[in-house]
């Protein structure tokens, strides 16, 4: 029952090369690019010293965001302040006359862009929790000046020059090891970012990055547009046929925020459409919805995204030539663990053959059980939930809703803390000292639970609404670092649960708790940070290692421990009964055939579109013919569809990166087997292992050698085949194992 957790949140309109590349479910800062996520001396630009985005944050806890003092109309001045001040900034520590150093080059650079970082922040999350008409005009406006003044840092010649030199200064050796890695990601961020290049070349790529920005802000503003326009209107009772209370309760509700005359709105998010499709009985309304939602970014008209598709493929495969690489793949793969778009695409496949087949088996079993109900149909996309649920049920004796009458959201975020409280040591505490910006928002203090040391601050958005992206996602508001003193961090969490009525708890389903303690994993990973660079610090690690913190936390849902406590019944309290456990547990790898596939062929598809070279693609075409080459099953389609693909299109982000997920999860069901060789999930000894290599180091070491540290050797590929339940020796025996190709140190 559990799934794979692919969801997204990202800032948008991130600039092509900026450095605040976001991530999906993690948004967070200066990934791509170093030079900045960082951090200024001081604060008070002369240009705009009353905006309250750009000053300092003031308050407990080393400053909090001011949330209570946003006007959107502030965004575009703070913005153009921040920005200035951090090219002034950068032409400071380039113009210095002083010989280049690693203090007054790479340590002067994480300190720069501080007011930067406060502003990106904000805005960040204004676009992706608080969007609207009004702040998508100044998304519109800025994305491609974000993007120029990002490139005007990555292409200023005499700043290369400097960390140029004291990449190649025989002093380096005597640096920290993390001193030298820094240097060497901000080495190989602004070769990347084409430092090398002449001066026309530059140019060019400045150009296109401009144009990818807008392009970037376009698509996902469609797609935005596509999934609050577009409703499935439910008239009457027999409408609602198979619908559960929860689910009706929210379509209702729905109706009444759309003003909508229909009683019953289903509105185009996957929250309300995978519910949706998994109970009506209506099978024309199943398709209805189904299309509806598969269609986003695909209905022609003004909010169509295929030409920005073809438009974004051809930018990314011109700059990756101009840049020197074969394609915008092999660019954007070279700083992963994976190394080669091959190498990624050589774990995929492996996957790819037991999925489809198990698709098979899947589609037989639920053929079977719609003839002996006497429907007489052929499976089709919008029934596979549908009858996927009932084999479930028929099979393992399983009820979803069942079992989320165990699944309350609160008493599930007490499981996560307890579990961060064994494995971490880390204590949560509400508090109500902080500005939110909206009254959803709840905050808590981190601290060490032994040494009562504070840590950080956990900020957690849960609720769907309008002006919020849908998926799941964690950012940092603010890094921690150790530059001056120790400064904490301050992480968030984000997703789209539905709101109950006033004063009952909210239940959620399994798939949904396992995305809670996914996107937990990811605040850990931000808040178990101890280095020293900001820009090194917490998530800011490689796209492919980045999920596998996060899916590794996964695993403590099903612990005893936690279901036993945690998963307690809203109504009497008493705790999950062991045989629904035992049945959640030996459904666990049901569905994996449609669960692998809509991931993989997704991914998949990523893959070989930025492998495609400059040919002009039709996103449609290409979608239609590379799935059929692969063998694609007509039952299910992609888990997103060129059209809507917000992962690898609303920004460079997951471009060519789709894959991650998978390669992290081999990490994953990899790593979870040092807690169940050992003394099970609560070990402390390899707990201890778990910070100290993966969680706490950030980007400082190389990932491949952390987890080797943690593990006590490389990962292999054969856990993740059976935690999908899959065989193992038939597909894993040839391939290797992904992490085994060590990131090399240029
Ligand atoms: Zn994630």
């Amino acid at each position: 029952m559990r799934k794979k957790i692919v969801h997204y949140g990202a800032l948008l309109a991130v600039p092509a090369f900026t450095i605040f590349a976001t991530t999906n479910c993690v948004n967070k800062k200066a990934q791509s690019n170093t030079e900045t996520n960082a951090t200024a001396l001081t604060d008070a630009p002369a240009q705009a010293p009353q905006n309250p985005l750009v000053a300092n944050w003031t308050g407990p806890y080393g400053g909090v965001p001011p949330f209570d003092q946003v006007q959107v109309n502030q965004f575009k001045p703070a913005l153009e302040a921040a920005m200035a001040e951090n090219l002034a900034e950068i032409d400071k520590i380039a113009s210095d006359p002083a010989a280049p150093t690693f203090e007054n080059t790479i340590t002067a650079l994480e300190r720069a862009g501080q007011a930067m970082n406060r502003v990106r922040t904000i805005y960040g999350i204004w676009s992706s929790n608080m969007n609207n008409p009004e702040f998508q005009v100044i998304e519109r406006e800025m994305a491609p000046k974000l993007s120029a003044y990002s490139d005007k840092i990555t292409q200023n010649e005499a700043l290369f020059k400097r960390i140029e030199a004291v990449y190649n200064a025989p002093e380096k050796a005597q640096l920290t090891a993390e001193q030298q890695r820094l240097i060497l990601n901000y080495y190989n961020n602004f070769v990347r970012s084409g430092a090398r290049l002449d001066s026309k070349a530059k140019e060019r790529l400045s150009a296109i990055n401009q144009e990818l920005a807008g392009l970037f802000t376009n698509f996902s503003q469609n797609v935005l547009a596509d999934e609050t326009d577009y409703v499935l209107e439910l008239q009457n009772e027999a409408d609602l046929a198979g619908l559960p209370a929860s689910l009706r309760e929210a379509a209702a509700g729905a109706a009444k925020t759309k003003n909508s005359k229909a009683p019953y709105v289903i509105t185009n998010t996957r929250s309300s459409i995978d519910p949706f499709l998994t109970y009506s009985d209506r099978r024309e309304l199943r398709e209805k919805a189904w299309k509806m939602f598969v269609n986003r970014g695909d209905n022609g008209g003004k909010h169509d995204n295929n030409a920005i598709i073809s438009e974004i493929l051809q930018l990314r495969a011109e700059r990756a030539k101009l840049l020197g690489y074969q394609t915008h793949a092999h660019w954007r793969l070279e700083n992963t663990m994976a190394k080669t778009p091959e190498r990624a695409v050589e774990l995929m496949e492996a996957v790819w053959t037991p999925a489809i087949t198990r698709v098979r088996e899947e589609v037989a079993d639920m053929q079977a059980l719609a003839k002996k109900e006497g429907a007489n149909i052929k499976i089709e996309p919008w029934d596979y939930r549908y009858y996927a649920e009932k084999v479930r049920k028929a099979r393992y004796d399983l009820d979803q809703n069942e079992v989320k009458e165990y699944l309350q959201l609160e008493k599930l975020r007490e499981g996560m803390f307890w579990v961060a409280g064994e494995l971490f040591d880390f204590n949560f505490t509400p508090v109500n000292n902080v500005p939110v910006y909206h009254e959803d928002v709840r905050v808590w203090e981190v601290k060490n639970k032994t040494t009562g040391q504070h840590i950080g601050l956990w900020y957690f958005d849960p609720y769907a609404r309008t002006g919020k992206r849908s998926g799941a996602w964690m950012n940092a508001y603010r890094r921690q670092d150790k530059l001056e003193g120790n400064t904490t961090t301050i992480v968030s969490n984000n997703s789209n649960f539905v709101k109950g009525k006033d004063g009952e708890p909210v239940l959620i389903s399994w798939d949904d708790a396992n995305t809670l303690f996914h996107e937990f994993g990811h605040a850990l990973h931000g808040l178990s940070s101890n280095v020293t660079y900001p820009s090194l610090s917490g998530t800011a690690v490689v796209r492919d290692y980045v999920e596998f913190p996060s899916q590794l936390l996964e695993h403590w849902l099903s612990t005893p421990e936690v279901l036993q406590r945690f998963a307690v019944h809203y109504q009497t309290g008493k705790p999950i009964p062991q045989h629904l456990v035992d049945r959640i547990e030996k459904a666990s790898t049901f569905n994996e055939g449609f669960e692998t596939t809509e991931y993989l062929s997704s991914a998949l598809i990523d893959m070989k579109l930025h492998l495609a070279g400059d040919q002009k693609i039709d996103a449609d075409a290409f979608e239609r013919e590379t799935l059929a080459a692969l063998g694609m099953p007509s039952e299910l389609v992609m888990r997103h569809r060129t059209p809507q693909f917000m992962h690898i299109f609303s920004s460079d982000g997951y471009s060519a990166g789709y894959y991650s997920y998978l390669w992290s999860d081999v990490l994953t069901a990899d790593a979870y087997g040092a807690f169940t060789e050992g003394s099970g999930p609560y070990d402390k000894e390899v707990a201890k292992r778990l910070h100290q290599h993966v969680f706490s180091v950030g980007n400082t070491i190389d990932p491949a050698e952390g987890y080797k540290a943690f593990r006590g050797r490389d990962p292999k590929v054969e856990a993740l085949m059976r935690k999908r339940g899959f065989p193992v020796k038939e597909a894993a025996g040839a391939k290797k194992a992904p992490a085994k190709s060590k990131t090399k140190s240029k």
